[in-house]
């Protein structure tokens, strides 16, 4: 197994113009500044609502670095595009916070349609799935409040709390999941589970784990997300092991660190109770080591999606890998980054051989601006990705001045 550098920006961005390569310099540039971002996160979802014609200014920046097309079509192109790198895709229909029965069912549809889509293309194993985009948000608090930590385990889910209607509305959000994972067992493609909220994380766990015991036989269909900003969340993906072991399945899951750090300490404040999150990075960085480590000590029975930008913990997956003999191109182990961000540990994962993939999210721009929101502000700290994504850049634009191809 070759030994792996995420330095090397000419293989990271061999699939980007010079052009392009210019106007992502230009992006990350932009989103380095902390004023613009704060100033551009608060205004654009407000300037979208009023029809104000900023669609094209969008689609040109942050929309083209960030997401594959309006529509499933046109992902194509890129998904063609990133295969010629042996970068495979994990498409990610980005429609967020649409509440309501009639919207829940078609987004259940625009899911199967996908599915059914990424059966047609050989580099797209994967889609992935929120439950908030199936299921009320306050019917899933409603259930996390009521839940217990073993039944969840056992992808048990107490409905005793609720009316009839209420009962009703979760039925048909298990049957709507069911008929996604139903439609993904025929089509070969797997399902991922986003992790969301902690205050609505039981349901969304315990429904992922009673569909993960009902497909997870034989292949691994369903996968389940465990967030480990989280704490205990480490010792529930060891105890979901067991829990799967027992009962005969394959466990699936994507460890990632988390997305919603501010939003739960903010709300733990507010309302009095102790954060959910790690005290701090250090912890969270320690958990989310040990998590790669378990899954790849037990990887006989786990396939296990390796979500994370850190460059340290992806080397480390590919190390522990390499100790515990499994081959580069194993279908358990599959790395993953955000199509937009981190080509250097995607890319150069793919040049070595490993299974590398890209999230890609798509979607009208109007539903997909909390996508882009999250990615300005996630970007937009000093500390954070920018400066390492606007020097591999900067690099690369460099070492293309000095070549002739430039
Ligand atoms: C393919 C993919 C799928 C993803 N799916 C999901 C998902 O389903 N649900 C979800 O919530 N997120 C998801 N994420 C996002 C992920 O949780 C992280 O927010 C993001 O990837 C940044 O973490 P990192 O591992 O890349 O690396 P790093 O940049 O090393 O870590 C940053 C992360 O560390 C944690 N952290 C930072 N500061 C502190 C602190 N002071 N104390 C405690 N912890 C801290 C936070 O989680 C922060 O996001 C996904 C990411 C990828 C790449």
């Amino acid at each position: 197994m070759a030994n792996i550098s995420f330095e090397n920006t000419e293989t990271a961005f061999e699939y980007k113009t010079n052009n392009e390569l210019k106007k992502a310099k230009f992006l990350f540039a932009s989103m380095a500044k902390p004023l613009l971002v704060k100033v551009g996160t608060k205004i654009t979802p407000l300037l979208i609502k009023a029809h104000l014609p900023i669609n094209g200014l969008i689609r040109n920046t942050i929309f083209a670095q960030f997401v594959g097309g309006e529509t499933l079509q046109e992902t194509t192109k890129v998904i063609e595009r990133l295969a010629k790198f042996h970068v495979q895709v994990i498409l990610d229909y980005g429609v967020e916070g649409k509440e309501g029965e009639e919207n829940f069912d078609q987004a259940r549809d625009e899911f199967i349609n996908v599915i059914e889509y990424a059966a047609t293309q050989p580099h797209v194993p994967f889609i992935s799935v929120k439950l908030t985009g199936l299921a009320r948000f306050s019917l899933l608090e409603k259930l996390n409040d009521d839940a217990n930590y073993n039944d969840v385990l056992n992808g048990i889910i107490n409905t005793n709390n609720l009316n009839d209607n209420e009962k009703n509305e979760w039925q048909n959000v298990v049957d709507r999941l069911d008929k996604i994972c139903a439609t993904a067992i025929k089509s070969d493609t797997g399902v991922l589970i986003d992790a969301e909220e902690s205050w609505i994380q039981n349901p969304v766990d315990a429904l992922t784990m009673q569909m993960m015991q009902k497909y997870n036989v034989g292949k691994p269909v369903v996968y389940n997300t465990v967030q480990l900003y989280r704490h205990h969340r480490l010792q529930f993906l060891k105890e979901s092991y067991e829990v799967s072991k027992r009962n005969n399945y394959l466990l699936g899951v994507k460890p990632v660190r988390g997305a919603y750090m501010e939003k739960e300490r903010k709300r733990a404040s507010l309302l009095h109770y102790r954060s959910p999150i790690q005290p701090d990075k250090e912890h969270t960085d320690e958990d989310y080591n040990e998590a790669l480590k378990f899954c790849i000590e037990h990887i006989q029975n786990i396939f296990i999606i390796v979500a994370s930008h850190n460059e340290e913990s992806n080397l480390l997956a590919t190390q522990l890998m390499q100790r515990s003999r499994i081959n580069a191109d194993s279908n358990h182990v599959l790395f993953s980054q955000l199509y937009g961000m981190s080509d250097n540990i995607t890319f150069n994962l793919a040049k070595a051989g490993f299974n590398a993939s890209k999230y890609l999210p798509f979607g009208p721009i109007k539903d997909v601006i909390p996508y882009l929101m999250r990615r300005a502000q996630e970007n937009s700290s000093v500390s954070g990705q920018t400066g390492r994504e606007l020097s591999l850049i900067k690099k690369e634009m460099k070492r293309r001045q000095q070549t002739t191809n430039y």
